[in-house]
C-alpha cells in the first residue's frame, strides 16, 4: 500500500510538468515544479515546515508553543497548517494594506491575525518587526522570521533540488526563479550547483525590485517599478540569498506575465499566480536565449485563486495600464 503520512508528509514531492504549448513554442523542454499542489497551495508549505522542524529540534518550540510571523501570504498560510497538524498556536502580523479576503483566509485557518499599520521596514513598527518583538514577550514561541531563517533555505536544499535533480535525471540546462525571502532560488541553486555546473541559474524579477541590479552589477539599488505581483521582488539581499550563486537575472515586465497567465489559462487550461508567471516568461526568455533542444526548470508557485480581484480582475488591470491579451 502506498500512502502520504499526514499533512505535512503530503508537503513537497510535487510533480514536474512539462508546459506544452511553451515548449512547443521555443522548441526548448519548459518545466514547472507544481507547487501549487502542496496542502496549503503554495511553495512556502515547504519552508513553513522546515522552519517549525528547526525550532523543534533547537528546542525553541516546545509542545503546545505559539509560532510568530509577519507575513501577507503564503507563508502564513502553510504555518497556519503545519501548526494546526502539530498543536501550536499561530500568530500572523500583517500590514493594513492587504486585501480583505487574506485575512479571512488566515482567519478560517485558525490563526490569530494581528493588522498593523502599514510602514516601511526601517520602522520599527514595521509588521515583521513587531512579530519578532511579540514573540521575544511570550514564553515557548518562536518567531519564524522566514527572510532571514535559512531554515527556508534549507527546505528547498533538502527537497525541491534534489527533486528537481531526479526528475530530470539531472538533465537541466536552467533553472529560474523569481526572489521573495530567496528561500527557493537559493535553495534549488546550492544543490544544483553541488552535483554539477552545467545547470545555470538565472534570476526573474518583476519590476521595482533591486535584485536584478543585484546580480547583474552587484549593487542591490532598484529598479523602476511598481509592479502587481505579489510575494516576490525585494530591496535587499536576505540571509537566505547572500552568498547564493546566481549566474544572470531577467527581468520581467507585468505585462508580460500577464500575457504569459491570461494565454496560459485560455489556451492551455492552467490558472496560475502572479509569480509563475513572471517565472515562465523568464524560462521563455531564456529557452530563447540558449535555442532549441535545452531543457528549462521553473517554479509554479501558487495557483490564481487568490488573486481574482487583482491579476484576474479586468478593471484593476485596467486602473494599471494592462492589457488582456486576445487569445
Ligand atoms: N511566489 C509566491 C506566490 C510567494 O508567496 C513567494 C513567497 N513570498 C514566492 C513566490 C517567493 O518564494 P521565496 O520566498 O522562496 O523566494
Amino acid at each position: 500500500m502506498s500512502h502520504l503520512q499526514g499533512l505535512t508528509g503530503s508537503i513537497g514531492n510535487t510533480p514536474l510538468i512539462k508546459i506544452e504549448s511553451l515548449s512547443a513554442k521555443t522548441g526548448c523542454t519548459i518545466l514547472g515544479k507544481a507547487e501549487f499542489m502542496n496542502p496549503g497551495g503554495s511553495v512556502k508549505d515547504r519552508a513553513a515546515l522546515w522552519m517549525i522542524n528547526a525550532a523543534e529540534k533547537s528546542g525553541a518550540l516546545q509542545p503546545g508553543g505559539t509560532v510568530v510571523e509577519g507575513t501577507a501570504g503564503n507563508t502564513g498560510i502553510g504555518l497556519a497548517h503545519v501548526c494546526n497538524s502539530r498543536g501550536y498556536g499561530c500568530v500572523i502580523y500583517m500590514p493594513d494594506n492587504q486585501s480583505k479576503e487574506k485575512v479571512d483566509l488566515l482567519r478560517t485557518l485558525g490563526a490569530e491575525v494581528r493588522v498593523v499599520p502599514t510602514v516601511p521596514y526601517a520602522n520599527d513598527d514595521n509588521f515583521q518587526k513587531q512579530a519578532g518583538r511579540y514573540a521575544a514577550t511570550l514564553d515557548n514561541a518562536v518567531w519564524a522570521n522566514q527572510f532571514d531563517n535559512t531554515a527556508n533555505r534549507q527546505a528547498h536544499f533538502e527537497s525541491t533540488g534534489p527533486e528537481i535533480w531526479a526528475q530530470t535525471d539531472g538533465k537541466i540546462d536552467a533553472f529560474t526563479c523569481a526572489v521573495g525571502t530567496g528561500g527557493t532560488l537559493a535553495g534549488v541553486s546550492r544543490f544544483l550547483k553541488q552535483q554539477s555546473n552545467s545547470a545555470k541559474v538565472i534570476l526573474a524579477d518583476p519590476m521595482g525590485s533591486a535584485l536584478h541590479n543585484w546580480v547583474t552589477t552587484g549593487e542591490a539599488t532598484m529598479t523602476p517599478g511598481p509592479s502587481i505581483t505579489e510575494g516576490i521582488g525585494n530591496s535587499r539581499v536576505t540571509e537566505n540569498l547572500a552568498g547564493t550563486e546566481i549566474d544572470d537575472s531577467v527581468q520581467v515586465t507585468d505585462q508580460a506575465m500577464v500575457d504569459m497567465c491570461y494565454t496560459l489559462l485560455r489556451k492551455d487550461g492552467w490558472f496560475f499566480g502572479s509569480s509563475s508567471g513572471i517565472n515562465l516568461a523568464a524560462a521563455v526568455a531564456i529557452a530563447e536565449q540558449l535555442g532549441p533542444g535545452h531543457t528549462i526548470v521553473t517554479i509554479l508557485c501558487d495557483d490564481g485563486g487568490k488573486y481574482q480581484s487583482r491579476l484576474y480582475n479586468p478593471d484593476f488591470l485596467a486602473e494599471k495600464d494592462l492589457h488582456i491579451p486576445s487569445v
